[in-house]
């Protein structure tokens, strides 16, 4: 493949009118399918995926297998763009069509980067990179699709890179911040808990999103020790707040984890031994997986959740619905609630067509003893809709934003009375008897 590739450059320089093109292909999830139907199954997926790549090309065109599951494809003399899109969209298409593997069928999806245009590259292995940067853009963008190279990706490959070394000194240095988004019982409307939102402060930049900076956060494993940080802050927190506000003795804390926190053998030993640290009882935590999240080492997760649930933090889906993944986990995993995804509360318009996934995700939850917090509560049909279905709790900017731990202080002095207060009532209330 690199000599092929090595070839084709030294001939385009050569000859400008000659033309080829170069397509970094990568199965999307594919760990996923290794670990959830095994290596076996894995290895006739790359070869059936590998088997149909060379019947969409032609005979002079070449396919070569460079990792994993990474496949690279040199298209040479082709007439232009065009033609370099129709044979990308012919792979993308006939992906559609399952792969049988053991009476099953298996969907596969590909995400595919193009770099055409090669004469500005010195080297094959210059090549590569861009036409992996492309590939890495096409699944940022949500996977099974095509992006062609342009050198801004290799620009915001480096900006990436950048973030990577900042996120590295901000962690040295704490430079991150919780906000706490309240979620509501949705009868009286009166504050149950709270959902822990991570911030990073950017000396130069500001405040900035975890969209942004967790996915970097996960690739390098920084999540981890960050993860932690973000478990013993809320906790310490949430501590600090029972003790001013006793009413809070029943408040939970909710945290979001990572898939990479997962697979960290002792992350049990390191959360309960935050909460022994603090003081925080294990019942007033509660951890925020995906659905994706249960798919990997599926025994595993079963044996690492029933441990948490034996130190009485409670589990909880989040984004329930969106993770394209089989219903029968709920069975298996010790599950407490189930968070109905943004996106179906934001199709709540009033219409009863509209409330149709909401709806039966409660039902589901009714029938297996969960419970349910609706999550980007933005309007009052939304909460009428989320009511009358009888949704137990939520959360969204109806109710609050995610708030800093001061305008959350400043909402419970509002709501209950501190501890202090009660303390100086109690001398008053002595004196008049
Ligand atoms: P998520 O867990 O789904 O968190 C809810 C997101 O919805 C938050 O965005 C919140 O600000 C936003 N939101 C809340 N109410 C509304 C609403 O009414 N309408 C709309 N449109 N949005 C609302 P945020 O804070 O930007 O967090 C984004 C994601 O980042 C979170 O999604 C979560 O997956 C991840 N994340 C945040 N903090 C952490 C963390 O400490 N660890 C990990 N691993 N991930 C985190
Ligand atoms: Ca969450
Ligand atoms: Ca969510």
């Amino acid at each position: 493949m690199i000599e092929r590739l090595e070839l084709a450059l030294s001939r385009a320089k050569r000859y400008p009118d000659l033309h080829f093109a170069v397509l970094f292909v990568d199965l999307d999830r594919f760990k996923v399918i290794n670990d959830s139907l095994g290596h076996v199954a894995g290895d006739r997926v790359l070869q059936l995926v590998a088997h149909k790549l060379q019947q969409l090309i032609r005979d002079t065109d070449i396919v070569g297998r460079i990792s994993g599951d990474e496949f690279v494809i040199l298209l040479e003399a082709i007439e232009g763009i065009h033609e370099v899109i129709r044979v990308t969209e012919r792979i993308l298409n006939e992906m559609t069509v399952p792969l049988i593997i053991a009476d099953r069928e298996v969907f596969v999806t590909l995400s595919i980067g193009i770099v055409i245009n090669c004469t500005a590259h010195h080297q094959a292995s210059d090549i590569l990179r861009d036409a992996d940067i492309a590939m890495y853009r096409a699944k940022l963008k949500g996977k099974a699709r095509y992006e062609i190279f342009d050198p801004i990706m290799r620009l915001e490959a480096l900006k990436r890179l950048h973030l990577e070394n900042g996120l590295r000194q901000a962690l040295e240095h704490q430079d991150f911040l919780l906000y706490y988004q309240p979620i509501f019982k949705l009868t009286d409307q009166e504050i149950v808990g709270m959902e822990v939102l991570l911030r990073w402060q950017h000396p130069q930049r500001g405040l900035i999103s975890p969209v942004e900076f967790i996915p970097i956060a996960e690739e390098t494993g920084l999540i981890v020790p960050l993860g932690l940080w973000v478990v013993r802050s809320a906790c310490t927190q949430m501590m600090a707040w029972h003790r001013i506000f006793p009413a809070m003795a029943d408040f939970r804390i909710s945290v979001n984890l990572s898939a990479r926190q997962l697979r960290e053998p002792n992350l049990v030993q390191q959360i309960t031994e935050i909460l022994n640290q603090t003081g925080l009882p294990g019942q007033n935590l509660v951890l925020e997986l995906t659905e994706s999240m249960l798919a990997e080492d599926e025994e595993g997760v079963v044996a690492l959740l029933s441990e948490l649930r034996s130190h009485q933090i409670e589990i909880s889906i989040d984004d329930f619905g969106t993770g394209y993944s089989s219903l029968s986990y709920l069975h298996r995993f010790p599950i407490n609630t189930l968070k109905i995804d943004r996106s179906f509360v934001k199709r709540m318009q009033g219409d009863a067509d509209d409330n149709a996934i909401a709806s039966i995700i409660l039902a589901l939850a009714q029938r297996l003893k969960l419970s349910v917090v609706a999550e980007g509560i933005e309007t009052a049909t939304q909460l009428h809709q989320l009511q009358t279905l009888g949704c137990e709790k939520g959360q969204g900017y109806l109710f609050a934003p995610p708030l800093t731990a001061a305008e959350i202080t400043a909402r419970f002095h509002a709501q209950y009375s501190p501890h202090v207060l009660n303390h100086d009532s109690i001398p008053d209330v002595n004196a008049a008897r």
